[in-house]
């Protein structure tokens, strides 16, 4: 995917912020992030990927009762959905169950891992596809399955020519307040976890990352990755609109008061496509005990190793503008990262 940014407005980079992070739509909120100032209209998203804590996934096949397969398309009107025949090799992009049935409901057969691939042979018009699996077939929710095939070397990253990030020194800089990005700052990303996405390179360390901690036994779940210009906008419109609405404010009012809890677009350093939270899978209402998970320490161990940097420390509140985020984290490359850790300074700081 390409994203270019469009200009940005002057009046909106001016404007001042304290904390980039935000949910992206549908995601659970909490009070520790910028986003809990904002009304929740969308529902929770219940990720239909595997919950050790709840489902464990039964991993021999159900070939008893497997679906009949389909050939040309095929009405199964009687179950409320239809299935049109594809033919696909696509790729898991996170740890998701393989059911009997394209519905939640349905016994669990197996599971893909990230990466994996499958022979998909049908898309059913409610958004499972249809899969071969273990001499069956069987069914995934689709936005869990994507064409691209994730990198597994550094030499498989498809980098394009003339891209915006020269060499691996380039990600090394601040996005913030006062240094929103530039006007032809422009990338192209891939997906780090379900359908979140980072920056090509970030998004492979990411994946990267995931991985080794899943070696590890530590389950890391992505509540935000990428956020586009647009989204980061609405966000803020929505924002303002709604301290207009509810709290009765001025425009300039709401204005104010919106840009200290929310990043103005292209102030984010999820704008960047370079920045991921992370928090631990099975319980989302740590978010914002995250600093007291197994997950938080062993990305305190780790992350340097992949590139990634604790964002905002404790206690550097005033200089990097936003509360303590146990759970952000920011791609600057691995030459960097454990450096800038080491030194205990944060990211401002040690740019100079
Ligand atoms: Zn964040």
């Amino acid at each position: 995917m390409f994203h270019r940014f469009s200009r940005l407005s002057a009046a909106v980079i001016a404007a001042a912020l304290l904390c980039s992070c935000a949910q992206k739509e549908g995601a659970p909120l909490s009070s520790g992030d910028s986003a809990a100032t904002l009304p929740v209209t969308e529902p929770t998203v219940v990720s239909e990927t595997v919950t050790t804590q709840t489902e464990p996934p039964v991993t021999t096949a159900a070939t008893e009762s497997a679906p009949p397969e389909t050939g040309a398309a095929e009405t199964t009107a009687a179950l409320g959905y239809t299935i049109d025949a594809l033919s696909a090799k696509m790729y898991a992009t996170d740890i998701l169950n393989v059911r009997e049935f394209p519905t939640t409901e349905a016994k669990v057969v197996g599971q893909l891992n990230v990466g994996d691939e499958a022979d998909v042979v049908g898309l059913t018009s409610h958004g499972w596809y249809q899969i071969r699996y273990d001499g069956g077939a069987f069914f995934v929710k689709a936005e869990y399955l994507s064409s691209e095939k994730p990198a597994e070397t550094e030499e498989e990253l498809t980098i394009p020519e003339n891209y915006y990030f020269a060499s691996s020194d380039d990600y090394f800089f601040v996005v913030n307040k006062d240094n929103p990005l530039p006007e032809d700052y422009s990338i192209e990303t891939s997906f780090v976890q379900g359908s979140y996405e980072m920056e090509i390179v970030a998004a492979y360390n990411c994946r990267r990352m995931i991985d080794a901690a899943a070696k590890d036994g530590i389950d890391l779940k992505v509540l935000s990755a990428y956020r586009t210009i647009k989204y980061q906008e609405n966000l803020f419109d929505r924002n303002v609109k709604s301290r207009m609405e509810d709290d009765g404010m001025s425009y300039e009012e709401a204005y104010a008061d919106t840009a200290v809890n929310i990043a103005p677009p292209g102030g984010s350093e999820h704008n960047a496509g370079l920045a991921v939270d992370i928090i631990d899978r099975n319980h989302w209402d740590t978010y914002t005990d995250f600093e007291n998970t197994p997950e938080f320490a062993w990305l305190s161990e780790n992350c340097t190793k992949y590139g990634f940097i604790l964002r905002y420390p404790k206690g550097k509140e005033d200089i990097t503008g936003y509360i303590y985020e146990p759970w952000h984290y920011r791609y600057v490359g691995a030459e960097y990262a454990s450096a800038v850790m080491n030194s205990g300074l944060c990211l401002e700081e040690y740019i100079g």
